[in-house]
């Protein structure tokens, strides 16, 4: 097994990954900004590097130092959680070079999936199925991405192949403003994302978003863990998952999780990863690969009893994955709210001191956070504080212990979205299951 790692990251995800290295026996760097140093991980790491001032650029984000870190205190690999340089192809690269082992995909499978282009033509190649669009990077004549457009049926989105966070894209819903729109997209995408090209899509009205999780190790083996449904949304961001998604068959998750786990061994993929869709009538269509840990991973380690984290440290040791497929059986439902320092109507995050915190608890309920009594949420960075995730044998059951478990959390001092989560948790229609990416903004009153 490993024998040290140093953890790239901060808040609930880092106390996470130390949690998985301790139970291993490996040793545990953290690594913090100069505004973190009261970090729980921080205090627990048998070692931690102050590597920069608070804002990300010169500290969770500077390549650099993080692997400074990893050199001064004789680590052998690094976790970088979600978010940061989790999905840097640089960072990966140059974490190799230098000796380490990063715990992650290959730095060339980061960069054929870091660019949608190439990860749409990849899958496609692969037999995962994809949203009918142009299938490679639009060029400059007109009347070919007219005649394109035509074909796909409007109406159409243009995205950036540099895309992310749910930027760079934008919906056209007739002929007469598609030129302006791809002029519009290209531009912002060379100066959002360093990279000017942008592809077609149809643009589906109504779907719902499922993602398929998926475990590969470095020997050619690969398997699915079941899908997740991260439909409610606002602005691109996931505020409730569950697992398994609410009227999706047996059937339909094998057929969609086979082709995943195919399309791993096709591409080599090592690590866990997560094939995202989009899901309207009864079909999938594949958006893109996150080629790293998820925040809502915790849903479906309950409903398999695999701890992925705990894989993913297996995998980057060389390992054997320890599952085959038949091993994995899907039980119960498991739901997860995430927990943000914003306010609950204006949606503005809400830094400052936690001067009062309580955990719920009680059977199928965890609770993923760094906070505690005390604890100063910093304003430079996420404003998830925590995750609330529950489990039981029926969704009706899971979404009854959540209800508790958000009657029984208290944090006091900052303001929460919990209210947010309370009122989605009474609301018919999500009670029903299967909403789409819409409902929640349509429920806010955005759109
Ligand atoms: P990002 O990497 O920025 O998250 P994605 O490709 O994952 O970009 O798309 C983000 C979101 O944008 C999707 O979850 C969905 O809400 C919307 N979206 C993207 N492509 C389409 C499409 N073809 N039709 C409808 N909605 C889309």
């Amino acid at each position: 097994m490993l024998s040290k790692v140093v953890i790239a990251n901060r808040g609930e995800i880092a106390l996470r990954i130390l949690r998985a290295c301790r139970e291993l026996g490996i040793r545990v760097v953290a690594i913090h900004s100069s505004a973190d140093r009261d970090l729980k991980h921080v205090r627990l790491a048998d070692e931690s590097v102050c590597i920069g001032p608070p804002p990300s650029i010169s500290s969770y984000l500077n390549i650099p130092a993080v692997i400074s870190a990893a050199e001064v205190t004789d680590a052998v690999a690094i976790h970088p959680g979600y978010g940061f340089l989790s999905e840097n192809a640089d960072f990966a690269e140059q974490v190799e070079k230098s000796g380490f082992i990063f715990i992650g995909p290959r730095p060339e499978t980061i960069r054929l999936m870091g660019d949608k282009v190439s990860a749409i033509a990849t899958m496609k190649k692969a037999g995962v199925p994809c949203v009918p669009g142009s299938n490679s990077a639009l060029g400059e004549d007109i009347k070919k991405n007219t005649r394109l457009a035509r074909d796909i049926g409007y109406p159409v989105i243009i995205k950036a192949a540099g895309g992310g966070g749910g930027r760079g894209m934008r919906v056209v819903r007739s002929e007469a403003a598609l030129h302006n729109a791809i002029s519009l997209t290209r531009s912002e995408a060379a100066a959002a994302f360093g990279n000017d090209q942008v592809y077609m899509e149809k643009y589906l009205e109504n779907p719902r978003h499922i993602e398929i999780q998926v475990l590969a190790d470095a020997h050619g083996n690969a398997i699915y863990l079941g899908e997740r449904d991260c439909s409610l949304q606002r602005r691109h961001q996931k505020i409730i998952e569950e697992a398994p998604a609410p009227h999706l068959t047996e059937e339909q998750r094998r057929t969609i999780g086979e082709r995943c786990a195919q399309a791993c061994r096709d591409i080599g993929y090592r690590g866990a990863g997560t094939f995202e869709f989009l899901y309207e009538e009864g079909q999938f269509y594949f958006i893109e690969m996150n080629t790293r840990l998820q925040v809502e991973h915790p849903v479906t380690e309950f409903i398999t009893g695999i701890d992925i984290v705990r894989e993913q440290l297996r995998i980057a040791a060389g390992e054997l994955l320890q599952y085959r497929q038949e091993d994995i059986k899907i039980r119960g439902h498991a739901m997860e709210c995430r927990i943000n320092a914003e306010d609950p109507d204006t949606f503005l995050p809400s830094p400052g001191t936690v001067t009062r915190y309580h955990a719920p608890g009680g059977p199928g309920v965890r609770v993923d956070t760094h906070l505690y009594s005390g604890y100063q949420v910093p304003p430079y960075y996420d404003s998830l504080i925590g995750k609330l995730i529950t489990f039981s044998d029926t969704r009706e059951s899971a979404m009854a212990r959540m209800r508790m478990a958000l009657e029984e959390m208290i944090i006091d001092g900052i303001k929460t979205n919990i209210p947010l989560h309370q009122s989605l948790l009474m609301d018919a229609s999500f009670q029903a299951g299967g909403l789409n990416i819409h409902y929640l903004e349509k429920k806010l009153g955005m759109n």
